[in-house]
């Protein structure tokens, strides 16, 4: 697999070949699951020392319900605060508002170059290709990103965008950028990055970041990250422009305290990241460092159709911890870029259909999914993901969505399973038309539309005798062994008289 996803791959109708790739990657596979698996040990014993999880858990839920149930109040109540503090506010309806809004300002500035943090919401809007086109150099400046940006790969993964690269995949990148040979070990890696990404800082002429939380009691950015990256990103030049989802508030600094906590512990198990950074509005007089401008683009592309929406509205309350990601059986075995979207895993596969208001292609995520339900036990606000997953489905098949065999296929199935009679036909005759695929108990490899099932396992046979035949078979030879012994005894006390 190569993992550079093409955006203009269709998500659904490409999901197939690009699982099949991923499953036939014995080292993607075994590179996710190791660091999911160090994830979610991390996660596990930050809760236990943590005490009452589901307590925090709880508030965390009630927290994110309620700013997004009152989500005009806070929205209002954050950018007059913004404002107040000097940053310029700007809404956009659409990724192509949020793209035409950066480039205006990069235009007006005459920027050349833009260093960039971490920012999903920009991977959403797919803005370096739109910089590229006008000619304005990105630089991604987390090193996840910046390895990923030279491999030209979108991230795998919310936290941890290059999981699926080992320490010699990115030495080579780097050896093929510098045109230097590159040892594979940590400290040379990120010393090499370091020293590249330095100059990128002190030239930018806009720093771009995405915003963890707004908080709107202050009109406070809150920016979390391992990486020291964030504070030159938004500190060096004289621009900062941050853009950000709109649901991604809170009330007060009480409630960023309980999902900062959580938010930390769920997304790689420490305390606390490393840099919690919260600005509020540009440089003012005598301050030493800041940028001269701050703008904020706040966008809503597709959120606010979830508003009011009695199942997917709580998918708003998402913190962006990826702890689904990391426990879900079908991510920790193809990787994020199988899901052909920005966001992956269980909520990616709620959240892109939604977005992207596309049942048909995007849709089709909605089936990467086993059900388990071990994204909702993960989750620390509680969204219960594989639910919506199920709904999902059902949206589809309601919008008549599903290939014609499958419809087929399921009003068979209900006909059959609705009439004892038909169903009892069909049980035993499963049996015979099962036999020729047969070899020692098993169909290894079954035809048509079965073949799918038996790529992976093997399809046991059905018995002969169903349960109810053998049940009723039973109940036959009791009631005749009852009769047997009554006559038994009738002409055993005939005799004695
Ligand atoms: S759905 Fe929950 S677990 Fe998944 S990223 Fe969002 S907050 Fe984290």
């Amino acid at each position: 697999m190569s993992g550079a996803v093409n955006e203009k791959e269709l998500i659904g109708t490409g999901l197939k070949k690009r699982t099949e790739e991923a499953l036939a990657n014995d080292f993607l596979r075994k590179a996710v699951a190791f660091t999911t698996d160090k994830l979610k040990t991390g996660r596990l014993g930050a809760m236990e020392t943590f005490g009452n999880w589901e307590e925090w858990r709880e508030r965390g839920k009630q927290i994110r319900k309620h700013v997004v149930e009152n989500l005009d109040y806070y929205l209002t109540q954050f950018t007059d605060n913004v404002s107040k503090a000097g940053g310029n506010v700007i809404f956009c309806q659409s990724g192509e508002e949020a793209v035409r809004t950066f480039l205006n300002i990069a235009e007006e500035r005459k920027a050349k170059l833009v260093a960039k943090g971490k920012s999903m919401v920009s991977e959403e809007i797919h803005l370096n290709h739109h910089l590229e086109e006008r000619g304005i150099e990105a630089i991604e400046t987390d090193l996840g990103e910046y390895i990923l940006q030279l491999a030209k790969e979108t991230p795998s993964h919310l936290i941890i965008p290059a999981i699926h690269k080992n320490k010699q995949q990115i030495a080579d990148i780097f050896a093929e950028e510098s045109g230097e040979p590159m040892v594979p070990e940590t400290r040379v890696l990120a010393d090499y990055a370091k020293t590249r990404l330095r100059n990128y800082f002190l030239e930018a002429d806009i720093g771009l970041t995405g915003c963890n939380f707004g908080v709107a009691e202050s009109g406070a950015i809150t920016l979390v990250s391992n990486e020291g990256n964030g504070r030159m990103v938004t500190t060096i030049p004289k621009c900062h422009v941050v853009i950000m989802g709109m649901e991604r508030l809170v009330p007060t600094y009480d409630d960023l305290e309980v999902v900062l906590n959580l938010l930390a512990r769920s997304a790689t198990g420490q305390k606390l990241t490393t840099y919690t950074s919260m600005i509020t509005g540009p440089r003012r007089e005598g301050e030493l460092d800041g940028p001269e401008e701050l703008h904020l683009i706040i966008l809503d592309n597709g959120r606010s159709a979830q508003l009011g929406d009695p199942v997917f509205q709580d998918v708003l309350h998402c913190i962006r911890c990826a702890a689904c990601l990391n426990v879900c059986p079908v991510y920790r075995h193809v990787g994020g870029h199988t899901y052909g979207s920005v966001y992956s895993g269980p909520i990616g596969a709620v959240l892109t259909p939604l977005l992207q208001q596309d049942m048909k292609e995007a849709g089709q995520l909605s089936y990467a999914s086993s059900l388990c339900g071990a994204c909702y036990e993960a989750c620390p606000v509680k969204i219960p993901l594989h639910d919506m997953l199920v709904q999902l489905r059902a949206r589809k098949v309601k919008l008549g969505l599903t290939p014609l065999a499958e419809r087929m296929a399921f009003k068979t199935f209900r006909t059959t399973f609705g009439n004892v009679t038909l169903y009892k036909m069909a049980t035993k005759s499963a049996y015979y038309a099962m036999k020729p695929f047969v070899s020692k108990g098993y169909i290894k490899k079954a035809p048509g539309p079965g073949a799918g099932w038996t790529q992976s396992r093997f399809l046991p046979m059905k018995p002969k005798m169903s349960f109810r035949d053998r049940w009723e078979a039973l109940q036959r030879e009791l009631k005749q062994q009852g009769q047997d012994g009554a006559k038994a005894a009738k002409k055993g006390g005939e005799r004695h008289e």
